[in-house]
């Protein structure tokens, strides 16, 4: 299967502004998996549900309601686009996301979102659980210190006194949760091109996956 292209990934690789900009050359779709669970931390939180609480999740799993328009993403018709990009969401949307009653309700919804058509999906198990059957896998990288003064730079426009020491510990423990939790972790598989952006620009990313590409 040719038409979806996966791209997974840590935090702070430059998997969502690479992927955007290999979408918008190939004219093909693009679906940033990450602000799917953020959407879902976001209507836990405003439904005070908390991830231990299996029932109440799957209660708001088989309800919820996630749409997209253009850029902007909705939970049952709220534009939350600003308001799923904070610390606390990001924190909150890596707790959730290690609850296999989230993952299977996200499942289809991926799925779904990029089978019509061409697209580029990425996040952390795009490649190996949401399209396995995909012949353009990749994982990019960068190292630890180069993800954290990437994230940290988003961070800084919603909150000027947020440090980049906490955004580098922050990092730290959600790249461990996403890699060492029991349903889909990040991984690196066999069959994924793996590129280190740390010096590398964004243009130059998207040539590199560009001549990778089996179309
Ligand atoms: O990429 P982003 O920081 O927006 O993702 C938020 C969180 O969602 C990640 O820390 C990860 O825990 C989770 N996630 C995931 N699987 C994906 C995409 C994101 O578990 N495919």
């Amino acid at each position: 299967m040719k038409d979806v292209i996966t791209i997974d990934g840590p935090s702070g690789a430059g998997k969502g502004t690479v992927s955007r900009l290999l979408a918008g050359k190939l004219g093909y779709k693009y679906l940033d998996t990450g602000a799917l669970y953020r959407a879902v931390a976001w209507k836990a939180r405003a439904e005070g549900v908390g991830p231990d609480n299996e029932e109440g999740l799957k209660k708001m799993m088989d309800n919820i309601n996630i749409s997209f328009n253009g850029d902007r993403i909705y939970v049952d018709g709220t534009d939350v686009t600003s308001g799923i990009r904070t610390k606390e969401i990001g924190e909150m949307s890596s707790r959730f996301s290690a609850e296999p009653v989230v993952r299977s309700g996200l499942f289809s919804i991926q799925r779904e979102l990029c089978i019509q058509g061409k697209a580029v999906i990425e996040g952390r198990d795009t490649g190996t659980t949401i399209f396995p059957e995909s012949e353009n896998k990749f994982y990019l990288d960068a190292g630890l210190e180069e993800r954290a003064r990437r994230r940290h730079e988003e961070l800084k426009d919603k909150d000027p006194a947020i440090r980049l020491e906490t955004t580098l510990e922050d990092i730290k423990k959600r790249d461990a949760r996403d890699s060492s939790r029991e349903t889909s972790p990040l991984k690196k598989t066999e069959d994924m091109v793996y590129i280190d952006s740390t010096s590398l620009s964004v243009d130059e990313v998207v040539e590199k996956i560009m001549s990778y590409l089996r179309l």
